[in-house]
């Protein structure tokens, strides 16, 4: 494409970003990055006793954002480059990361005896760049910052599972100077803020100051079940559950009042304890969702069974409309859509029951 559509500069939401250079059309063609190093999948399974770590802490470590398996993977990467191609890989480098990262970049680095110069803040670079499925994108890409509520989105448009150009298009109309932001949460989007928020800070190490979280408000996460409304010990019961009965929500305080009370229930103002079980199980349930978004199984039949059980579950103890049982229905529905695309593209018809499967998740979404 011709010289694209924006120009990088300081940001106001941290850092730089890329503004519109000019008026910017719902769908258009915003840049097309096809200049990237690949990061290869994790495979170091010595890291972690180079490491000294326990199989516990290492098991641990393997469903955090940045595994000491991706940064030796990385550090692997960064090595095997010649010295141009390490420069631009620098190039992306924005500051130091915080501490408990940086520590462990810095372990993962002495533990190889080979790691080239700066390749620290390679590693550092890296776990703030890379995009899934896994590389480094060095023409723009990168320097899109992230928003709640962003007017561009990004598309894989490789085929299979290997590193592919990356297309950014605008969502909506956008103006001259208006910030062009993506989201850096996939289906995370749709959660509610202190949840999107902590998964921003965790992965990406900002706070983030869009106009979604800036608005607060509408906190759905926060809402559960009335304890009181509905007593139970852990799931709804079942004509509640099946929407014949309406739910009825509570709004949690995080964190509680002094003397412990998290919520009232709207209708008889009683108070509902912090400690109390149902609230309990239901605040368990939300973030088991938020992380099983934030880092499914790899193997895609273990991922959709998850799917499947955490639906089952959220549904049956926050109810059918709450937005943890809509975020895995999203998310079974995505998984439908990406089965049917593969066999378009195969020029293959889609099987049937993935269709069935689909229409059935928009269903419950209300589509
Ligand atoms: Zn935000
Ligand atoms: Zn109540």
């Amino acid at each position: 494409m011709d010289s694209p559509p924006f120009v990088t500069r300081a940001s106001p939401l941290g850092g730089v970003g890329n503004f519109a250079s000019r008026f910017l059309a719902a769908g258009e063609l915003v840049l097309l990055d096809a200049d990237f190093i690949p990061l290869p999948a994790p495979a170091s399974p010595d890291v972690y006793e180079s490491l000294g770590m326990s199989s516990a802490a290492a098991e641990k470590d393997r469903a955090a954002p940045h595994s000491a398996e991706s940064l030796a993977s990385y550090l692997s990467a960064f090595a095997g480059l010649p010295a141009a191609s390490r420069e631009r890989w620098l190039s992306l480098s924005a500051g130091p990361v915080p501490a408990p990262l940086s520590a462990k970049i810095a372990a993962v680095v002495a533990a190889d005896p080979a790691a080239p110069p700066r390749a620290a803040a390679a590693l550092g670079a890296a776990c703030c760049n890379a995009f899934a499925p896994s590389a480094l994108y060095l023409s723009g890409l990168s320097r899109f910052n992230h928003s709640c509520e962003p007017c561009c989105i990004y598309l894989h448009e490789g085929t299979g599972d290997a590193p592919g150009p990356i297309s950014v298009r605008a969502l909506r109309d956008v103006e001259e100077g208006e910030e062009l932001t993506v989201s850096y949460l996939g289906l995370r989007l749709y959660a509610p803020r202190s949840l999107r928020r902590e998964a921003l800070r965790e992965s990406k190490f900002f706070e983030c100051g869009c106009g979604r979280c800036g608005k607060g408000g509408g906190e759905e996460e926060l809402k559960v079940p009335c304890p009181s409304c509905h007593p139970r010990e852990r799931r709804l019961e079942p004509e509640v559950e099946y929407e014949e009965t309406e739910v009825e929500y509570v709004r949690v305080s995080e964190p509680p009042s002094a003397d412990g009370v998290a919520a009232s229930c709207p209708k008889s103002g009683e108070a509902i304890h912090a400690t109390c079980q149902p609230l309990v199980v239901a605040r368990a349930v939300c973030r088991q969702v938020f992380s099983h978004l934030a880092c499914p199984p790899p193997s895609e039949e273990e991922a959709a069974a998850d799917d499947e059980e955490l639906l089952a579950l959220a549904s049956a103890v926050c109810g059918p409309r709450h937005s943890a049982t809509c975020l895995m229905s999203l998310a079974a529905l995505d998984r439908n859509l990406q089965r049917v695309n593969r066999s378009l593209a195969l020029g293959e018809a889609p099987d049937e029951l993935d269709l069935a499967e689909g229409i059935d998740s928009l269903g419950r979404l209300g589509c």
